[in-house]
């Protein structure tokens, strides 16, 4: 071709393909505009909303495109287009396409904030969700239910999303197979960012789910694959696959808390996988239930959960399992998988009178687990002998009892291409077969929308000094910016005459060499509201101006709803004289608030007349709870009437992690006495999961309770002392409970974690 020709030619093409697209492309500024765009629209149609913020808008994009002529829905510049307030988009129909819209500062009204459908007739088929995002786009009540995204009908694909910050209850991103439209859909969910989701605290995290149990006997053949889960820590369950014919390839798991689940359904296929725990408490790998799994060539590194979040668990099923309890695991192939430092592989997990099904005609064969230092790692509970184990291979023997099928080979570490860890034994590389390219965070989602991290550390702002007087420190506060200290540099009262609200992470502490005094009027030294986090360090409070009447506090959450977990950590302080009245507690929660730590150290409680803490504000006993980390490490409890703690999560769900406590060089006297506390004890630990109650002095203090339920709650004490007064009482779940807790009238070898630090706290406060 000549030159000349050629750009004739050219000439021609482009001006042509710029009359089709002036065409078709139809930039729309409302509502109205947008509605008469998708009714006039056909195929090739370019819809794009302009730039700005579309508030309460409620887009139905409905049409039929045509395979290379899709009606496509999109944003005049990426990033720029935000669809806020009360918003949401239903796509209906087939060919349709839809990218770069933003969904942030607010909330659907409706279950979903994309579905992939109308109603229930008319749903999407062929058609894509492309470089979308939505964040933190969040319910105000964290207990109100709804999905960001939901597939209906056939062949869609949800591609380069981002989706971040799931405050409230319900699956992030669902697959709905609920009528035969939506059944062997051949969905495809690629290259998405699963950005951090926060502990819920309850079921209903999940990040992903395929299926629901209901019909979890149909096909789903969805192909999840390339995706990167990033924090994902709503739950047990990163991923809930609940039908059959889910395929789940080459996806990284980073530091997320939970596992990938085939909770129902059959024939799921789990393959080159990664799951990156880097030694962060709770994260897991797979757990396998249900008939002819496959799991082949995935890599875990430093996966530290135990139980239903193991690295590798294999469950117990429910012999004639109802749809919704748990299948018998037959035929499983799991091979070739690599774990590197990870914990615990679990066989025949949940195994009780009701999970009484053992593994049948299943094979491990070729995994390699390499660890730093002998452990046990794999637990058996049950029947193994419908699994054959060959040809796995450890660098030390795993359990005494399992021999067959394991080789103890030396092996040292070294870097495989992707820079992961893999064991080497004598020359060879031990890896499991993984992509050429795994999902980062920089590859995945979309190439406009920033990834930083939204969560502001404590002290990452500035510093500002506050001096004593009258409400010094409540403009402090109001002035302040998230993750700023404000340092009280006077031994002298700091007088509150109107609440503070701690609305960002703040810390509050004294410079050193001074012991500034707080002294509230209001009924609380500080309320946290959402968003809010609070650190304390070196301060006095005394309860001394505080309102003559019942229920004041120093510290209280929101009343309302917060979708924002908090933290709470209180060092160096103290707690005097809460005592104007009755149930005067240190610190006051509300229902429908989490706290992902409450952290106490090195600090006295004296001569209060509610609880130090009651955390028990969820009582419908749905395994819903307020704390998910309780920490008293070093600190002095005198005169308390009501208790140190009490911990409360009701119900037998199995989905969550904690609550845990860690009590550890604490004094209690005399604590537990006054007639209103309705506990009657000094501590009462009802459902929590792992208690750990150590080098600590009971003196004449009311019992610790602990009500132990599912969950195979790890009870930890030792080294306590206790007088005539106290006992540990223990109910619940018998089974949980022999030979797990010591109590003095127990021989002193029985003692589990025998510790001999000295007692009570280290420093005399
Ligand atoms: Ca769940």
């Amino acid at each position: 071709m000549n030159k000349l020709i050629f750009l004739k030619v050219y000439a021609l093409v482009f001006f042509f393909s710029v009359a089709i697209n002036a065409q078709q492309t139809v930039l729309v500024h409302s509502i109205q505009e947008f509605n008469t765009a998708v009714s006039e629209a056909k195929p090739g149609t370019n819809i794009v909303l302009a730039n700005g913020v579309w508030q309460d808008a409620e887009l139905l994009f409905e049409g039929e495109g045509s395979v290379s002529k899709p009606i496509k829905l999109s944003a005049e510049e990426k990033g720029k287009v935000t669809l806020e307030g009360q918003s949401y988009l239903q796509i209906a129909g087939s060919y349709l396409h839809v990218e770069g819209l933003v969904f942030k500062n607010g909330y659907t009204p409706t279950n979903e904030v994309i579905s992939f459908r109308k109603n229930n007739k008319t749903l999407a088929y062929h058609s894509r969700l492309s470089e979308c995002v939505i964040d933190n786009y969040s319910n105000p009540e964290r207990h109100e239910q709804d999905s960001w995204v939901a597939l209906y009908g056939k062949n869609n694909r949800v591609d380069h999303n981002h989706f971040e910050g799931k405050g409230n209850r319900g699956v992030t991103l669902i697959v709905r197979l609920n009528s035969k439209e939506s059944i062997e859909n051949n969905h495809t969910i690629e290259g998405n960012y699963f950005g951090p989701r926060q502990n819920l605290g309850s079921n209903g995290g999940e990040t992903l789910r395929v299926g629901t149990s209901h019909f979890s006997m149909e096909k789903s053949k969805t192909i999840v694959q390339g995706n990167y889960f990033d924090r994902c820590d709503g739950e047990h369950e990163i991923i809930s696959n609940k039908c059959d014919q889910t395929t789940f390839k080459n996806n990284v798991f980073f530091e997320s808390i939970g596992t990938l689940t085939m909770r129902h359904g059959d024939e799921t296929w789990v393959e080159g996988n990664v799951f990156l725990g880097n030694r962060k408490r709770n994260t897991g790998g797979i757990r396998v239930i249900n008939g002819q799994q496959t799991v082949k060539n995935n890599y875990g590194y430093g996966l530290t959960g135990y139980r239903f979040r193991g690295a590798l668990v294999v469950m117990n099923g429910v012999p004639n399992s109802p749809l919704n309890r748990y299948f018998q695991v037959e035929d499983a192939v799991i091979e070739n998988n690599v774990f590197v430092n990870s914990d615990h592989v679990q066989l025949c997990a949940g195994s009780d009178d009701e999970r009484s099904a053992t593994p049948l005609n299943s094979t491990f064969k070729n995994n390699t687990f390499y660890l730093d230092k002998e452990s046990e790692l794999v637990t058996v509970y049950d029947d193994i002998s419908g699994i054959e184990f060959d040809n796995n291979r450890t660098n030390f023997p795993i359990n005494p009892n399992m021999t067959e099928g394991f080789k103890v080979k030396k092996m040292s570490l070294v870097k495989d291409r992707h820079g992961l860890l893999m064991p080497k034994i004598g020359r060879k590389i031990i890896s499991p077969d993984l992509a050429d390219v795994l999902p980062s965070k920089e590859n995945t989602g979309t190439s406009f929308y920033s990834k930083e991290d939204k969560r502001i550390a404590f002290e990452s702002g500035k510093t500002h000094t506050v001096s004593a007087g009258v409400n010094t420190l409540f403009d402090a506060i109001k002035n302040s910016k998230p993750g700023d200290i404000l340092e009280l540099n006077e031994s002298l009262p700091y007088e509150l005459t109107k609440l503070p609200l701690i609305k960002h992470p703040l810390t509050i502490r004294a410079t050193s060499g001074t012991n500034p005094m707080i002294l509230w009027e209001k009924k609380a030294a500080f309320d946290i509201v959402n968003g809010g986090e609070l650190r304390l360090k070196g301060l006095s409070f005394d309860g001394e101006n505080a309102p003559d009447g019942s229920g004041n506090a120093v510290i209280r959450t929101s009343k309302y709803s917060m979708n924002k977990n908090y933290s709470l950590r209180i060092e160096d302080c103290a707690f005097n004289n809460l005592d104007v009245n009755h149930s005067f507690d240190v610190i006051s929660i509300y229902k429908n608030t989490f706290a992902d730590e409450i952290h106490i150290e090195n600090s006295t409680f004296n001569n209060i007349t509610g609880h130090v803490m009651a955390l028990d504000r969820e009582t419908d006993d749905v395994g819903i709870y307020n704390a998910e980390f309780v920490t008293l490490i070093n600190n002095k409890f005198t005169n308390i009437q009501g208790t140190v703690l009490s911990l409360h999560r009701g119900g037998k769900d199995e989905s969550t992690f904690g609550p845990f406590l860690y009590l550890d060089h604490c004094t209690l006297e005399n604590v537990g006495f006054g007639s209103r506390n309705k506990y009657q004890t000094a501590l009462s630990l009802y459902g929590v999961q792992d208690i750990v109650i150590k080098n600590s002095v009971f003196t004449n203090t009311k019992n610790i309770k602990m009500h132990l339920v599912v969950g195979e709650p790890i009870v930890n004490v030792s080294n306590i002392q206790m007088d005539q007064a106290g006992q540990i009482e223990v109910s619940g779940d018998q089974k949980y409970t022999l030979g797990k807790v010591f109590t003095k009238e127990t021989n002193p070898s029985d003692l589990i974690g025998t510790d001999n630090a000295p007692l009570g706290v280290r420093i005399n406060k």
